[in-house]
């Protein structure tokens, strides 16, 4: 398989404290939660870091019904 930019991802070693470039090879496994989903990368230098890869849309408020129209007349103002 051809990898490709897309294949590839950063993340942050701090053990190293260095941020690095991987690609799906480094993953040593993937998993879903409440977040969105994360992996278990593995470091050139052996470390294992955990990486958060999407986290799930914001949750807005639901829209509220726009107020009732007024029964009022509205002023209208006399032309001389
Ligand atoms: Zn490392």
């Amino acid at each position: 398989m051809r990898r490709t930019v897309e294949d590839m991802f950063s993340f942050h070693c701090p053990h190293c404290n260095v941020d690095r470039l991987a690609s799906t090879r480094d993953i040593i496994s993937m998993h879903r939660n409440a977040d969105g989903r994360l992996a278990y990368v593995r470091c050139p230098n052996g470390h294992t870091v955990v990486r958060q890869f999407h986290r799930p849309a914001p949750r807005y408020p639901a829209p509220v019904a726009p107020a009732a129209p007024t029964t009022t007349t509205p002023v209208v103002a006399a032309c001389a």
